[in-house]
């Protein structure tokens, strides 16, 4: 067994956080950052990317659309000529549309599947050879108590955290003869920019308070911890799994 602090530590491994500009993007970039990764970071806007790569040492990135297909192609070829290899892709980047069902329009639906669904299947596809010569290759996917049970987002948001769970499963099975761990982490309420948007209710907030155990809305470094820890040697024992930040929300009946 390796000594406890090469097991706790992300020395050399190279990662790649989509929307690590904001919230849980930019807290997971940082805390990988300080545990001794490179990262690339990548959001739409140049200037927010070269903003954080500008504070997080050994970063670098670019902007990409990452639920445009053109697009991921190009940060797949950006990777592949910064680094050559790859050890760590985090699937973070997401959006929602909050409606009631029958509300969604055809472009609507596309656009919450293709950023949060279609993009993440893309990636992990595309980088798949770079994590696999990596042979300690890691992916974490960023999903939601909202992909396991009904939490008020609108249900195409549920049906693409659900469906990143199962994604996570299949992969974690087929791709773990080439040593490429596949884990999932579902934050139930983080502040962040994107919670910001229905957190500024009040009463919603208490509602949201009043059915966590722990009492409180998670920081992006809760969800940022579980990602760094999944990819550490300590986690090599452990994929297929999903790991709910969500201060109890997901176990609390009554
Ligand atoms: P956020 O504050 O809105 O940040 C999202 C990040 O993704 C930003 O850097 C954003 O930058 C980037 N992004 C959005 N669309 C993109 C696109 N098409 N291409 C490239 N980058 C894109 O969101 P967050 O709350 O940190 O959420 C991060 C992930 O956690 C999401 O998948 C979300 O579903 C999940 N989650 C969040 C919560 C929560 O309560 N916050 C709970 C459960 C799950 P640009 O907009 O500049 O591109």
């Amino acid at each position: 067994m390796t000594h406890v602090t090469e097991r706790w530590q992300l020395k050399g491994k190279r990662a790649l956080v989509t929307g690590g500009t904001k919230g849980i993007g930019l807290a997971v970039a940082s805390e990988l950052a300080s545990l001794g990764a490179e990262v690339f970071i990548v959001a739409r806007k140049q200037i927010e990317v070269s903003t954080v790569t500008g504070k997080i040492d050994s970063s670098c990135g670019m902007a990409c659309d990452i639920s445009d297909r053109l697009q991921r192609e190009k940060l797949v070829s950006a990777v592949m000529k910064q680094w050559g290899s790859l050890d760590i892709l985090v699937n973070n980047a997401g959006m929602n549309i909050r409606k009631p069902t029958t509300g969604y329009s055809d472009d609507e639906y596309d656009i919450i599947m293709d950023t949060n669904l279609r993009s993440a299947w893309d990636l992990c596809r595309k980088l798949h050879p770079m994590l696999r010569d990596s042979k300690q290759g890691n992916i974490v996917n960023i999903s939601s108590v909202a992909g396991q049970t009904s939490v008020r987002t609108g249900v195409v948001y549920g049906m693409t955290k659900s469906a990143m769970i199962h994604m996570t499963k299949y992969l974690a099975a087929e791709w773990a003869d080439d040593n490429i761990r596949v884990n999932a982490v579902a934050p139930w309420y983080i502040s962040t920019p994107l919670a910001e948007v229905v957190l500024r209710e009040s009463e919603y907030r208490d509602e949201v308070i009043s059915r966590t155990p722990l009492k409180k809305i998670g920081d992006p470094a809760d969800v940022a911890a579980a990602v760094a820890f999944l990819c550490m040697p300590a986690a090599s024992y452990i994929t297929g799994q999903t790991i709910n930040v969500d201060g109890g929300f997901t176990i609390y009946g009554f």
